[in-house]
């Protein structure tokens, strides 16, 4: 039997050939990223522009990121926005952030985003003080066990209808029902939130099959 992996990964080729070819500027942006030894951990170029139309579907002028890396993710959804629009990720190694911002320089979008440095539940206390929301989408991609509780702190700061959108939501940890996992806690409490119509899509990945959620605050 050929090796599964492979065959999702030539699917996933075959997806991000017709749909969701990278320009130079993120191209340049993995490299940069390989170049200074960061993981290789962004979303996959299919996925970012799953991201990318959401933000367009809804609009989106203002997004909330919490998990930079080197921007690459950023960049997908930052393209989504009209000229006035903003997006501000958040991340916490201020290593990363240097290089997230000269990725962000190269595909011209300085104007448009803000990298905040710290642990990002703190970021999330200054946006709400700093009267930074509401925000049309916010996507959560930093460490995973902490996803509940940037959920909790972001739904306050997201507009009704806004979409709430969430990365590596389907570890091999949600098959195990001994484990405990943030993960699993996440996508229980997602399901279950009365403000939220949620559900948790597969995505494919060079390393399997991973999974994205899409939440909607419902109008109350
Ligand atoms: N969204 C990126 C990938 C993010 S990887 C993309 O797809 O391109 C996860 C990132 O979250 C890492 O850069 C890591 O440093 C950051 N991170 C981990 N814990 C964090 C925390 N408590 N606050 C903010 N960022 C954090
Ligand atoms: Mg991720």
């Amino acid at each position: 039997m050929p090796d599964e992996r492979l065959i999702l990964q030539e699917y996933d080729r075959y997806i991000s050939g017709l749909f969701a070819s990278e320009d130079d500027a993120l191209k340049s942006a993995r490299a940069e990223m390989q170049r200074e030894g960061m993981p290789e951990i962004n979303v996959s170029a299919s996925e970012g522009k799953v991201l990318h139309l959401l933000a367009r579907i809804i609009g989106a002028k203002r997004i909330l990121e919490i998990g930079t890396l080197g921007a690459y993710s950023t960049i997908w959804l930052a393209r989504a926005l009209p000229p006035d629009g903003k997006l501000i990720t958040l991340e916490i190694n201020p290593r990363y952030a240097e290089v997230a911002r000269r990725n962000l320089q190269s595909a011209h979008l300085s104007p448009k985003v803000t990298v905040k440095v710290g642990p990002a539940l703190e970021s999330l206390s200054h946006l709400q003080t700093a009267g930074e929301a509401p925000f049309d989408l916010v996507f959560i991609d930093a460490d995973k066990e902490g996803y509940p509780k940037y959920l909790q702190k972001a739904l306050p700061l997201l507009r009704e209808g806004g979409l709430v959108l969430a990365d590596n939501a389907l570890p091999d940890a949600v098959l195990d029902p001994k484990t405990d996992h943030g993960i699993k806690r996440f996508n229980a409490e997602l399901s279950a939130h009365p403000d939220l119509i949620s559900v948790l899509v597969p995505v494919l990945r060079s390393r399997g099959i991973d999974g994205l959620t899409i939440s909607a605050k419902q109008k109350l």
